[in-house]
């Protein structure tokens, strides 16, 4: 039982995807196409506590701007969904997930010694761990931005959610919780940890993480959870069944490269090109189409003198580290519709 909570905490820290399916007539796009958009919100984080049960928004304790309250769960969930917010707007110029000031809602001691944290397409809802494998959810920043930074890729992307595409989900959710809690940490490529989920491991897993963006495959190593499986080059990419075809395993692949091209341009610049390309990208993209984006972006965003110029060839050569672009992925049809926007 132990076993198979952890693999549901490893592998699905993620959003609900049934509830995904729901989401689809919610998103405002249909209005924008037609220049009717909905007013922009305030991007307003709102705290409910689930009193551990599996009920959401069940007890409102702190909207935008109300007094502090003592529950570390709530404080902490909302300084981190500020932060993220925050970034968002200051760095990358986006209005919250939706980029029309949606409001931000979160549910806090979920269930019981709940394992997980995820985001349903529209509220984050975070476990409180059962206090040996995991703690709880809400003080991690990262796995807070990551989850949230699903949010941004479903109302950009929105990559489904199995095999390549929902690798690349699970990598851009990866970028925004490290890049975030870089920014937040004052940290610079070289001496960030770059882990996940580090500050979620329980007392018996002190030290590891659940994804290592430097080092994939170095994150976990231990009796409960097994070994990390995450590949970091091509030649090794998971292509079972599991894991709805390797989501989080073969997003360290994609993490490496993150890391290595940082390493080179700095966090902030490799963030920056990451979510231009990010808009231009569509729900069934491969790992290859990501890079052909990224490396259009560089280019990009270096003829707008936003990034250096030489950026290019370093986001090139750290792909290459990795095997990318794959040559036998060539067959995979393209259907690339975006056009590259302003940002
Ligand atoms: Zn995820």
């Amino acid at each position: 039982m132990a076993k198979a909570g952890v693999e549901d905490a490893t592998l699905t820290l993620h959003q609900d995807r049934s509830s995904r399916k729901n989401r689809a007539s919610e998103v405002p796009d249909i209005g924008a196409l037609m220049g009717v958009a909905a007013a922009a919100g305030k991007a307003a984080r709102h705290i409910y506590d689930s009193q551990n049960t599996m009920e959401y928004r069940l007890k409102l304790i702190i909207s935008e701007g109300g007094p502090v309250v003592e529950d570390d769960a709530v404080s902490n969930a909302y300084d981190h969904i500020g932060n993220f917010r925050d970034y968002f707007k200051a760095k990358l110029g986006r209005d919250s997930i939706d980029n029309n000031g949606m409001d931000i809602i979160c549910n806090v001691h979920f269930g019981t010694k709940y394992n997980n944290a995820f985001f349903n397409g529209k509220e984050i809802t975070l476990g409180d761990g059962d206090g040996a494998i995991f703690s709880s959810f809400a003080r991690s920043l990262d796995v807070i931005a990551h989850e949230l930074g699903h949010g941004v890729v479903q109302w950009t992307s929105n990559f489904e959610y199995r095999n390549q595409s929902g690798a690349l989900n699970e990598h851009f959710a990866d970028v925004f919780g490290t890049v975030i809690t870089q920014y937040v940490e004052k940290s610079a490529a070289d001496d960030a940890d770059w882990l996940i989920g580090d500050e979620v491991m329980g007392p018996k897993l002190y030290g590891e993480a659940l994804r290592c963006m430097a080092s994939p495959g170095t994150a976990y190593d231990n009796e409960l959870m097994g070994k990390d499986p995450q590949p970091d080059h091509m030649r090794d990419i998971y292509r079972g069944p599991n894991d709805n075809g390797g989501v989080h395993i073969n997003s360290g692949i994609m993490n490496k490269a993150f890391y290595l091209a940082a390493r080179e341009l700095e966090t902030e610049n490799a963030a920056l090109i990451w979510y231009t390309a990010l808009q231009n990208l569509w729900p069934t993209a491969t790992f290859n189409d990501a890079v052909a984006q990224i490396v259009k972006a560089t280019q990009l965003l270096i003829k707008r003198e936003r990034v250096r110029s030489g950026s290019t060839q370093k986001v090139r050569a750290a792909f290459k580290e990795v095997g990318l672009p794959a040559k036998d992925e060539t067959s995979i049809p393209n259907t690339p519709t975006a056009k590259i926007t302003q940002f």
